[in-house]
């Protein structure tokens, strides 16, 4: 059972909830939204006579797997990083360089993001790399280099953790810490995000199922942190002829079963430079609340991903087209009512 609470009349509920869930054997998990109301999680029974009081504003039982991120008990979240709203109604684009290699690449392409109207700055310090041998990124050194785009730019910085221990060093730094397609599944990793006071962006495993991906949104969730951003980066098909295949059905199809936004990273979802400016409008036409994209000055010499990486005047025409072709659909929606 999921119970939302208005934060401000919720004088003694939470102290009156635990006390009947105690009395009953079940236990209570709080989840904050930061906008004003409370989910208390229930896992067992409760007496009914609690859940008469007004700080109650909904009951609702769980009857999807994934119950927090379920759209069954919440129509919408929004999630903030930094100054800057996902899920809003505006679609965010958050683009950098795949990995941060040293301090002049990342400055120079954190200019050309912003410069580009992107608001979000994205760029790898853990890198989780196909071959042992390929460069791994640069660790807390690129965090650091991070944190000093940001102070040059004002962008917030969205960066991956692999590793449970390193999720607390890259919370001093970051302001939103992304969960790779290859973790999607790092249970132990899911939950540390979880205990983090920073938002979380989880990629879709590239073989993950959409149940899959939102039960590990559910890890994150059920540790209380309530920031989660989903994000689709394409899956493995049998078609070689692409690195992944994007599959967009994911998007209006999550807007039917949870209330977390979604990005749509076309860049891995195609792996090709010249299909990331179509398949990331298609995103926001399918709905998407973002997108993010690899984007650096000189592609061809980024240490990362360069095939699927594009230049700043590319980032800026997806950018423009994308925030007009979200307003379209935004005026047609209010036009249809
Ligand atoms: C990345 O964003 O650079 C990355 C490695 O993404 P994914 O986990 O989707 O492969
Ligand atoms: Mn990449």
């Amino acid at each position: 059972m999921i119970i939302t609470i208005d934060k401000s009349k919720s004088n003694g509920v939470i102290d009156t909830l635990g006390a009947a869930s105690q009395r009953s054997g079940a236990s209570i998990r709080i989840i904050d939204w930061n906008d004003g109301s409370l989910s208390v999680n229930v896992l067992g029974q409760i007496e009914p006579d609690v859940l008469i009081h007004p700080a109650i504003t909904g009951v609702h039982s769980a009857t999807r797997p994934y119950r927090l991120a379920s759209k069954e008990h919440r129509e919408r979240t929004v999630v903030r990083v930094g100054e800057v709203e996902i899920g809003n109604g505006t679609p965010v684009i958050m683009a950098g360089p795949c990995v941060v290699s040293d301090v002049e690449q990342l400055i120079t392409a954190a200019e050309a993001v912003k410069a580009a109207g992107a608001t979000v700055l994205r760029g790898g310090a853990f890198k989780p790399r196909t071959s042992p041998y390929s460069f791994q990124g640069l660790g807390e050194e690129g965090l650091r280099i991070l944190a000093g785009a940001r102070a040059a730019t004002g962008l917030p910085v969205v960066t991956e953790v692999m590793e449970p221990d390193q999720v607390e060093i890259t919370t001093e730094y970051a302001d939103m810490l992304q969960i790779g397609a290859r973790n999607m599944a790092n249970f132990p990793l899911l939950r540390k995000a979880g205990k983090a006071r920073k938002p979380v962006l989880l990629k879709r495993g590239f073989s993950a199922t959409i149940e899959e991906w939102l039960m590990s949104a559910e890890y994150i969730l059920s540790e209380g942190n309530s920031q989660v951003v989903l994000c689709e980066r394409g899956i493995r098909t049998f078609d070689t002829s692409m690195r992944f295949n994007l599959d967009l059905n994911a998007v209006p199809l999550l807007k039917e079963l949870t209330h977390l936004p979604i990005v749509v990273d076309p860049s891995h979802g195609t792996g090709k430079r010249s299909l990331v400016p179509p398949m990331a409008l298609a995103g926001i036409a399918a709905g998407a609340d973002g997108l993010i994209l690899e984007s650096e000055p000189n592609p061809d010499s980024a240490k990362c991903d360069a095939s699927q990486t594009i230049e700043p005047e590319e980032l800026a025409r997806v950018t423009r087209k994308a925030l007009a072709l979200s307003r379209l659909l935004g005026v047609e929606d209010l036009v249809s009512g």
